[in-house]
């Protein structure tokens, strides 16, 4: 290694012990885990606040007025309020808990489009967005008969905002764009996205999915009307996931999902519903997987949203500086401004191939499309190798990634 890590109050080392799932070998190699976005793991203080509860709190929430279900119910509020203070909602009903990114966008796009989406309507997404924010806006403007609307993006992988300003006209009812993109880690000018779209009065959903691990988020700042992520993307579990919205919206929404919990009254001629933000958490939710979470945002927090986006674009720079130096690779998303994401091919070296070697070195990395097929199919191949980082990723790791490049390369000639 040439490079020493700047960030001196970030110890890397004593940070990885918190994480007992990277001690360990693969094919007889230390495991260098790349491929955080597609999940991250889990530091122990969430493993153990789950083994926790499980062991001696279980009991569902809003629902008895025994001792253990108001803990569980107590704990399942508080996680809420820490979610809301993370991400700076104004109320904490504005937070949903959801299954996921996928669940989130799929209740607004189902609850938003009952409501608001009328026939030749339009809703504009990016041509770099994952499967989940395309295809529920699919299904909903294939329900509705309105359109899909597609703002280009340039070679390097950047949205070009001159032609977004052109789609904005008065038959949009919403934006939906990813903040950061899985594949190419460029981060989208999501205020200057918002900030357009609110001169015309239309509302703007954000994907966070692949931004709220790595850049502080104030949704109030922001000003986005939703705000979308996954709990399994910043080291919490799976299974559990935000829709921030804002009040004035969801109170004019109507339930995606019928059943207990989300109602007030119940009779066979009418049902009313309750307020937010019980009225979108139909069922039993995953409460366990939303204090799993709590503890998680809690760890982050700890260790400073400010201080990981430091480190991680340190380790970015490093990566890119080492791979560059192969003149046979080639990269999609050279944005001017990026999260640690990093999709590339080996000229002439299937995805896969550089995946499966990569493996038997003990070195993780995700190969294919991405759930992001259009974004394949702009730059015109079948799938990408992406490296994906997170705080816990080392210098050491990368030259490792850098020699088992070089054994690829000179496997496959
Ligand atoms: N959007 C983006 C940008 C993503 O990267 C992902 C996950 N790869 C999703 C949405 C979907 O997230 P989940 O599978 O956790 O619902």
């Amino acid at each position: 290694m040439d490079t020493q890590p700047l960030i001196a109050d970030f110890d890397v080392q004593t940070i990885r012990n918190d994480f007992p799932i990277l001690h360990q070998s693969v094919h007889g190699y230390p495991l260098a885990y790349f491929d955080n976005a597609a999940t991250t793991q889990k530091p122990q203080c969430v493993i153990n606040t789950i083994v926790d509860y499980y062991s001696h709190l279980n009991s569902n929430i809003h629902r008895g007025v025994h001792f253990l279900s108001e803990q569980s119910t107590h704990m399942y509020e508080e996680a809420r309020k820490t979610v809301q203070h993370f991400i700076n909602a104004a109320y904490s009903q504005e937070i949903i808990f959801t299954s996921g990114t996928t669940g989130a966008i799929n209740a607004v796009a189902f609850s938003f489009g009952e409501r608001f989406i009328r026939e030749n309507d339009e809703v504009v997404i990016s041509a770099m967005e994952h499967h989940a924010n395309i295809v529920p806006w699919q299904m909903m403007c294939e329900r509705k008969k309105a359109r899909l609307k597609v703002i280009p993006i340039n070679q390097k992988g950047e949205i070009i905002l001159d032609e977004y300003f052109k789609l904005l006209t008065p038959k949009v009812k919403l934006v939906a764009v990813t903040h950061v993109s899985n594949v190419l880690g460029t981060i989208n000018p999501i205020d200057t996205v918002i900030k357009a779209a609110h001169e015309k009065g239309i509302p703007v959903l954000v994907d966070g999915a692949q931004s709220v691990q790595h850049i502080p988020i104030d949704v109030q700042v922001l000003d986005c009307d939703f705000f979308v992520f996954s709990g399994h993307k910043i080291y919490g579990p799976t299974g559990i996931g935000i829709l921030y919205g804002k009040e004035k919206w969801l109170n004019e929404m109507p339930p995606y999902q019928g059943g207990g919990d989300m109602v007030h009254c119940v009779t066979f001629e009418k049902t009313t519903y309750n307020d937010l933000p019980l009225k979108f958490e139909a069922g039993t939710t995953n409460f366990i997987g939303a204090i799993g979470m709590a503890e998680a945002i809690r760890y982050i927090t700890k260790l400073g949203i400010d201080k990981i986006a430091k480190y991680e674009n340190s380790l970015l720079a490093y990566t890119m500086e080492k791979l560059s130096g192969f003149d046979r690779i080639r990269f999609y998303g050279t944005a001017k401004t990026k999260a640690p994401v990093i999709s590339f091919l080996i000229d002439g070296i299937h995805p896969y191939d550089t995946g499966m070697v990569l493996d038997k070195l003990g070195i993780a990395v995700r190969t294919g499309t991405h759930c992001a097929q259009p974004l394949m199919d702009f730059f015109d191949v079948d799938g990408t190798v992406r490296v994906s980082l997170a705080f816990y990723n080392t210098y050491e790791e990368i030259d490792c990634l850098v020699d088992g490049i070089r054994r690829v390369i000179a496997m496959f000639g």
